[in-house]
This record gives structure tokens, C-alpha cells and sequence, in this order.
């Protein structure tokens, strides 16, 4: 059902070191950086290093331990930013529907101010 995994998508260069990123977080087992064309104050994505398509993919395939990890990372990248008390915003796209556009799972995390209310 998913497409096969890209090895030339942007997220698996940046992974590779190959294009250069603002990195906030890595772990072994995930990465996070500032998006490029933030959409919020603050504009993290969470990606995990292994090479999964999307959120269908991951969870499917992901070992425990790099699911486990990967959400450990994505709280501790908002905890360590001071995120918690003022909140913040968890979106991950998945498929044409959602217009995603990097075929690497990334977990979008906004914050900065408030957000209002989703949009859909
Ligand atoms: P999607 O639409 O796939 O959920 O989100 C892709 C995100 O990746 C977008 O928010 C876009 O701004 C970001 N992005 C695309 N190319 C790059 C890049 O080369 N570097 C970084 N840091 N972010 C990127």
C-alpha cells in the first residue's frame, strides 16, 4: 500500500549529512531539526533515522525500541524547549490527501504562540 522508500528524499540527505540542517535533537535513533519554511515562532520536525515513508509505514514496520524512541524524542524536543507549560502543536501528515510533501515520516511540532484553533 505505501510507496517504497526514497533514498534521495530530502529528509533521508539531511540523515545522511548530504544537505545541511539546523539540528535541535538526535538520539540514535531519531533526528530534529527547524523546518526550512517554518509556519509557527517555532517550527521543529521530528524525523526518525530509519527509513519509513510515513506515519502507515513506520508503524508498521518500526522495531519497538525505534517507535518507543521516536516518541520519547518528539517529548523531549518540546520539554527542552520549554514547551510544555505554554503548549504546543503534534501534526504529522500522511499521503496525497494530507499534502505530504517529503516522503520521510516527520512529526511537524509548532509553538511559540498561541496556534487557534486546527484548521481541519
Ligand atoms: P509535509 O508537507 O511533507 O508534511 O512537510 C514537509 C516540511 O518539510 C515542510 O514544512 C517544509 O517546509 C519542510 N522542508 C522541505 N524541505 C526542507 C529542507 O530542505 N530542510 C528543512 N529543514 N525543511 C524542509
Amino acid at each position: 500500500a505505501t510507496l517504497p522508500y526514497d533514498d534521495n528524499n530530502i529528509f533521508a540527505r539531511i540523515l545522511r549529512g548530504d544537505l545541511p540542517s539546523k539540528t535541535v535533537y538526535e538520539d540514535e535513533f531519531a533526528l530534529a531539526f527547524h523546518d526550512i519554511n517554518p509556519q509557527a515562532p517555532l517550527h521543529i520536525l521530528v524525523i526518525p533515522k530509519g527509513p519509513y515513508v510515513s506515519w502507515d509505514d513506520f508503524s508498521q514496520r518500526a522495531s519497538e525500541a525505534e517507535i518507543a524512541c521516536f516518541v520519547r524524542a518528539v517529548g523531549t524536543v518540546a520539554r527542552d524547549n520549554g514547551l510544555v507549560v505554554p503548549g504546543y502543536r503534534l501534526l504529522a501528515n500522511v499521503g496525497p490527501h494530507s499534502g505530504q510533501e517529503v516522503p520521510h515520516l516527520h512529526v511537524h511540532l509548532f509553538a511559540g504562540q498561541p496556534l487557534g484553533p486546527m484548521l481541519v
